[in-house]
């Protein structure tokens, strides 16, 4: 497993892997899909559900995009890992998503985390930490998978989404 940060901001408290953090540039590529990702997390907010996103690339082609919509559907099933998930399977006719990326805008949570490693999809980006529920820094997972890679790429506007969306529901 390894962890990359951008050179913005500093060593995030929680992130127990240190010895994982390699100094990591985005390209403009990843960029573009950053941008994405705070596009769908936007749409969320504006329909009252945790700003949280996700996209799924095949060949560096986003195949898969998608908003939590626990809200939506009642469920607690519906985090944008999952959804994301279903659509790639459903494009690429196939449960093996293998030569697949999938990023995050936020942290996986435990079942995305297992429905992703059931995914074959061997290489994860988030945009932010989740101190309650990330599978990796609140619940410590270090996954031993082989070629399993696992980016972290700080975005500060991901996670001011995320507080003010907070900040409004206790107002
Ligand atoms: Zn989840």
């Amino acid at each position: 497993m390894i962890f990359f940060r951008t050179r913005s901001g500093g060593e995030p408290s929680s992130l127990k892997i240190r010895s994982h953090v390699r100094w990591f540039l985005i390209n403009m590529n990843q960029q573009e899909k950053i941008d994405k990702l705070l596009e769908l997390s936007k749409l969320a907010y504006s329909q009252n559900e945790v700003p949280i996103s996700c996209l799924i690339t095949y060949q560096n082609k986003i195949i898969a995009t998608s908003y939590n919509q626990i809200e939506k559907h009642n469920s607690c099933f519906e985090h944008a890992e999952i959804i994301a998930l279903k659509k790639a399977y459903e494009k690429l006719n196939t449960k093996n998503l293998n030569d697949c990326e999938i990023y995050i805008s936020l942290e996986p949570c435990l079942m995305c985390l297992g429905a992703i490693i059931n995914s074959h999809i061997k290489k994860i980006y988030f945009l932010c930490l989740d101190n309650k529920k990330g599978a990796f820094s609140y619940y410590n997972i270090q996954p031993s998978i082989d070629n399993l890679e696992i980016h972290y790429i700080e975005n500060k506007e991901t996670k001011e989404l995320l507080t003010n969306f907070f900040k409004t529901l206790r107002k």
